[in-house]
């Protein structure tokens, strides 16, 4: 026999949110194993990709202890508020909507009217023009060291580079900070 209307519709609404959720998924698994120019591609093909990317990554970073933006934007407002930032992969804004610092928004759509749309591989900066470069949740592309180079560029000699990532998103966290010291960042904590 056939469920009673409530049943069915909420049902209904829980696959639906089981069919979002593996779409998230699957362009998140996307944007981590292509590069940064197939990412940027891949959004302008389909702008629901990302419209469904970002309802996914709010939802599952929504259901972490800690969203690690939030971190972030603590030692922001510890340290002067003359410090230039770049958020690399910015989503909507959190960091510029949320410290009273100069902060560049870089990321391939703009969620928000605060975002420079370009790929962060290349970012619209002059070379050592800022301060701090953020890579939150948004260090993915296969060319990651092309990325990196650029957030090297652009920081000034003796900035800062934050980076926060998925554990399990690294093979060998100690191979990475030794690739960081040879694209010239020391590692200062981690
Ligand atoms: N930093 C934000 C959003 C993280 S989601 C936060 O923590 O809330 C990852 C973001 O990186 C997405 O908005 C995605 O569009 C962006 N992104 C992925 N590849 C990119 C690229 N090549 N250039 C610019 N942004 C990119």
């Amino acid at each position: 026999g056939a469920a009673p209307p409530g049943r069915s519709a909420a049902l209904r609404a829980r696959m639906e949110e089981r069919l979002l959720a593996a779409r998230f998924r699957y362009i998140n698994q996307q944007l981590y194993t292509s590069t940064s120019r197939e990412a940027a591609q891949l959004f302008q093909s389909d702008p629901e990709a990302f419209e469904i990317y970002h309802r996914g990554f709010a939802q599952q970073v929504g259901r972490w202890p800690e969203n690690p933006v939030h971190r972030i934007i603590r030692y922001l407002r510890r340290r002067p508020a003359s410090l230039v930032v770049a958020d690399f992969g910015c989503g909507d804004c959190k960091i510029a909507s949320s410290v009273r610092n100069k902060v560049h928004s870089f990321d391939l759509v703009p969620l928000s009217p605060l975002v420079t749309v370009c790929d962060m591989a290349k970012v619209p900066l002059a070379d050592e023009s800022v301060d701090i470069a953020v890579f939150c949740l948004a260090l993915m592309g296969t060319n990651l060291q092309e990325i990196l180079e650029e957030a090297n560029r652009v920081l000034k000699q003796g900035g800062t580079l934050m980076v926060a990532e998925v554990a399990s998103r690294f093979e060998d966290i100690r191979a990475f900070v030794n690739a960081m010291a040879q694209l010239g960042f020391k590692s200062v904590s981690k």
